[in-house]
């Protein structure tokens, strides 16, 4: 039998993990990659010797035997690295009070009921709640699109999920600033709405992230994002794929409703019997495929109300070794300080000392997020107020550090700045949004439900990646990629096979 070809759009991790499952599959792959180099957002660059991360903070998964654990092991992604394990979340400080989350529960509760016995009782409830969600295989969800679960599979779903539905209900619909509200403590008060970087994350996200970190399962592989989506890259390689990078597809080719390959900008046209998107959702729908495949749910999800998370990353590389300094910091401001037009009331700095490989010996990488508004950028981008903008922002980070870390402006060696647009530009992200929709109470029932992979009366097309799994992720993205190939394997009566690397 001829040997089917499948085009995927996007080399980031949800295209390389689908080109690996559909090389174990038997079928031809080729990848067409925008930019240089594999990863999309799972990416790092390189300044004067300064390894400067952009994305992995934690990847579910780094536990052997663990939820999503197999799936890395097939895709030949953590076996060249060692994992970095945390055992402390980040601090958060105002000055006179400071924050330990501790990512053990039972040291978490005892820490917390120290700063405030009066808030006894709600502390005991979410530190049970990060307890239960250790045992929680969040994978469950995404080992098989749910269209080719088995009844029996259907009953282990169920039977894994059903302990959890109370949890999710009560911490999924409720979001970090909206908990905090209700400490008495007012540190607590303003640190517990900060603890899960954004104050609209639903809680429930933030425990099973402190879970799996209690259980080994959400570390950081040793040598940073871009080291990581080169395994995988190199993995789709070893299967026998093909990727072609600087290959942006200008459209994707469709005749009676099936989709029959794509064209790129240089006009090259590839043919193949399916294609994959895994690129950003608006892009592919509205301008790849002209806007033709739609339904009123396509369009509202993507008519702007949806939350996305738009940042700017500062990085900076520093003469002076912050190994001793705890690794993550957010700072709570007495006064809220205006970046890029608006006010913020905090600020969190990290330093990347836990992983040697990313600085020069007894140099530090110091990183920044700050959320920021696109618009903003996007008004003044190619002209000399976003250059100027980017420097204002840096130097009053600097200004900050120098207060919280006294000597290290003179020490500062590098000095990076990455915009919403810095990540349009490299990635095709609408909006620059660094995990699709963002997560919080609104989006989770997306989450829970599952996005379509496919689209009105399309045939042969497939997407996916962090637009069609709300909140993104590293691992969901992957997982995404699976599940296209399942699809497909199944579509094509064929026995999905993994293989290990
Ligand atoms: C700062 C930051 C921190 C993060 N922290 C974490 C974390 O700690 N843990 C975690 O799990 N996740 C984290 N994420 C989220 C995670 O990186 C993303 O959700 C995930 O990598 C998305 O993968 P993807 O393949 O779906 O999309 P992308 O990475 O966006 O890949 C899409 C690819 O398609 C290419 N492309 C776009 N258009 C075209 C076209 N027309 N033709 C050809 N190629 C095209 C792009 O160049 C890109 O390579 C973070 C992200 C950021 C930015």
């Amino acid at each position: 039998m001829k040997e089917k070809k499948i085009l995927i759009i996007g080399g980031g991790i949800a295209g390389l993990a689908a080109g690996c499952y559909a090389q174990m599959n038997g079928y031809k792959t080729i990848i067409f990659e925008m930019h240089n180099l594999p990863g999309g957002l799972c990416t790092a660059w390189e300044r004067k010797g300064y390894t400067f991360d952009g994305c992995i903070h934690y990847l579910f998964g780094t536990g052997e035997g663990q939820p999503f654990n197999q799936m890395w092991k097939e895709l030949g992604a953590l076996q060249h690295c060692s994992i970095i394990n945390h055992h402390e979340y980040q601090r958060i400080t105002d000055g006179d009070h400071s924050l330990i989350i501790y990512t053990n529960p039972s040291r978490l509760e005892e820490h917390l009921v120290e700063i405030s016995p009066e808030d006894r009782d709600l502390i005991h409830q979410f530190c049970e709640g990060v307890n239960q969600f250790t045992q929680f295989d969040m994978e469950v969800m995404y080992q098989k699109p749910r269209s080719l679960l088995t009844g029996t599979e259907w009953a282990e779903f169920g039977r894994k999920m059903a302990p959890y539905l109370i949890p999710m209900a009560r911490w999924g619909q409720l979001s970090a600033g909206e908990f905090a509200a209700h400490f008495k403590h007012p540190f607590l008060k303003r640190a517990i709405a900060h603890m899960f970087s954004w104050d609209e994350a639903p809680v429930m996200m933030g425990m099973c992230l402190l879970a799996y970190m209690h259980t080994g399962n959400a570390g950081f592989p040793a040598g940073g994002s871009l080291e990581f989506a080169r395994a995988v890259e190199k993995r789709f390689l070893e299967l026998g794929g093909e990727i072609y990078y600087n290959a942006q597809v200008e459209k994707i080719l469709v005749e009676d409703d099936v989709a029959i390959g794509v064209r790129l900008y240089t006009d090259e046209i590839h043919l193949g019997d399916w294609v994959i998107s895994a690129c950003d959702g608006r892009g592919t729908i509205f301008d790849l495929l002209e806007g033709r495949y739609l339904n009123k749910q396509i369009q509202r999800m993507y008519d702007g109300h949806l939350p996305m998370h738009s940042m700017m990353q500062v990085s900076l590389g520093v003469n002076r070794d912050l190994a001793a300094e705890p690794h993550w910091v957010t700072h709570l401001l007495d006064e809220p300080v205006l970046i890029a037009g608006e006010p913020h009331h905090e600020i969190g700095v990290k330093h990347y000392c836990f992983d040697p490989a990313l600085a020069p010996p007894g140099k530090s990488v110091v990183e920044l997020i700050i959320r920021t508004n696109y618009a903003y950028w996007q008004r003044i981008y190619g002209r000399r107020p976003y250059d100027e903008e980017q420097r204002q922002v840096s130097g009053i980070i600097r200004d900050y550090l120098e207060e919280w870390y006294p000597g290290l402006h003179q020490q500062v060696e590098v000095v990076d700045e990455a915009t919403p647009l810095s990540y349009e530009r490299y990635t095709g992200n609408w909006m620059g949004s660094t995990c699709g929709w963002l997560l919080t109470k609104e989006t989770m029932p997306m989450l829970i439900k599952g996005i379509p992979k496919t689209l009105p009366k399309l045939k042969n097309f497939f997407m996916a990646g962090q637009w069609v799994e709300p909140g993104g992720s590293v691992p969901l993205a992957a997982a995404s990629g699976k599940n296209a190939i399942q699809t497909i394997c199944s579509l094509d009566q064929k026995e999905f096979v993994v293989l290990l690397s």
